[in-house]
């Protein structure tokens, strides 16, 4: 029987990490070594660390975590020469509402991963690494940790990694189902047993993460991107993208689309091409309405926002993000209104409650929605979203405050004839 796939390739697909996802056995090592695996590693064996981090500059790889952070420029922030030993920490807490695709990563594909993380301990020199996976990705654990039990049966992991006399010890960690964890230090704080709440930055990770030893953090994609940089040359992977922007990225592209899955697309990829050809269209025929371009943290788009290449740095001019690659297509019926509650009683439950402005906000703001939701919405409610929304603002200790508020000052912006529905339909009952 032929693989079941969560969706059909697309031909319009540029395909570099997600290559090997239709091949049959794709998550064993043999077929992994059969499709280019570990080639990279050797390049790379023979390669200075200083080469394997100017390589990975020169790919324009930024952290497909949600950040965006150049990559190799995060990686030339660990002090190789430190006393203390090095530690690779993979960021598997995929949390976001609207993000799917490190989780096929690591299904389809586990030994691309491990071996960008093997190419990363030899450019900072550390030789050993922790994945980090959400609690509710349970199942993965299993598949992670069968293919790094294949991995050390067959020396790609352990006091030899394929036969250079490299040595990397890998484990998985399972976090516990936190929003939370998925930020870098939080989620440092759970790999070492303790509650999962983000620690005050500087210092940075790169200097003092894990058990305060320099740590290299990145997400599942950044990593299983490594590979195929090393193997095939930054310059060949930054040229797939646009300036700044380099190589491919998964898109999961959900919501009111014919054809929703995970595409591998190029960055500065047409957003309206993605949706109209790549996911087949609004069903039904329906006109778009808007587009969450990144994820549920993102500010939201109107449709006529939309027809603009999906790299990050346009995503910022249009006052957006391109986040974790969570799109979500809305299309005319969607009742934004709705829409804002869904998203905003996901972040009141996920805040850590540790500082003021998020924990009571998120409560705040969930409440004002609900009000207006079960219509008993006042008029003054309107602006008193937007107003509460924008004093969370930069004001709260992590990034999940800005992520519960930056879609709400959207919505409340681009969509008030939403909020105007909700009460004419009440002037209508009285
Ligand atoms: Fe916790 Fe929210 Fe403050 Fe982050 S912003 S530390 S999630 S209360």
């Amino acid at each position: 029987m032929a693989k079941q796939l969560y969706n059909q390739p697309s031909p319009l697909e540029t395909r570099v990490v997600s290559k090997n996802f239709a091949v049959e056995g794709s998550e064993t090592l043999d077929v992994y070594l059969a499709n280019d695996g570990y080639k990279a590693f050797r390049k790379a064996k023979e390669m200075t660390p200083e080469a394997i981090v100017e390589e990975v500059k020169a790919s324009a790889l930024r952290g497909r975590g949600g950040a965006g952070f150049p990559t190799g420029l995060k990686w030339s922030f660990v002090p190789r020469n430190s006393p203390k030993p090095r530690v690779i920490v993979v960021n598997a807490d995929e949390s976001e509402p609207g993000t799917c695709k490190d989780r096929l990563l690591m299904e389809y594909d586990p030994h691309q991963m491990i071996e960008g993380i093997l190419i990363a301990g030899l450019a900072v020199d550390a030789h050993v690494g922790y994945i980090y996976i959400r609690g509710e990705y349970r199942y993965l654990i299993e598949v992670m940790d069968r293919a790094i039990d294949e991995a050390y049966a067959k020396g790609y992991l352990g006091k030899n990694v394929a036969g250079t006399g490299f040595q990397f010890d890998l484990y998985t960690h399972s976090g516990a189902g936190a929003y939370e964890c998925g930020e870098e230090t939080a989620l440092l704080d759970s790999i070492e047993g303790k509650r999962g709440i983000p620690r005050m930055k500087p210092p940075f990770p790169a200097v003092a993460g894990a058990w305060a030893l320099p740590t290299l953090l990145n997400n599942v994609e950044t990593f299983s991107a490594i590979p195929a940089i090393i193997r095939d040359g930054g310059a060949a992977f930054a040229a797939l993208g646009t300036p700044k922007n380099g190589g491919t990225r998964l898109v999961c592209i959900s919501g009111h689309v014919n054809k929703p899955g995970v595409y591998e697309l190029p960055l500065g990829y047409p957003m309206m091409k993605a949706i109209n050809e790549v996911a087949g269209g609004i069903p039904g025929g329906k006109k778009l309405k808007a587009v969450v371009p990144g994820g549920s943290s993102c500010p939201i788009l109107k449709a006529d926002e939309c027809d603009i290449p999906m790299d990050y740095d346009t995503l910022a001019k249009v006052g957006s993000m391109l986040g974790s690659g969570g799109m979500v297509v809305l299309d005319e019926s969607t009742d934004m209104v709705r829409f804002a509650l869904r998203i905003m009683k996901f972040y009141a439950h996920e805040s850590c409650g540790w500082c003021i402005p998020c924990r009571e906000g998120t409560t705040w703001l969930k409440k004002i929605l609900q009000r207006f939701y079960e219509g008993q919405g006042r008029r003054e409610d309107i602006s008193l979203l937007g107003e509460l929304s924008k004093n969370m603002l930069g004001r709260t200790f992590c990034a999940l405050g800005d992520a519960a508020a930056l879609p709400t000052i959207s919505i409340v912006e681009k969509f008030t004839e939403d909020f105007e529905v909700y009460l004419a339909r009440q002037e209508v009952l009285v």
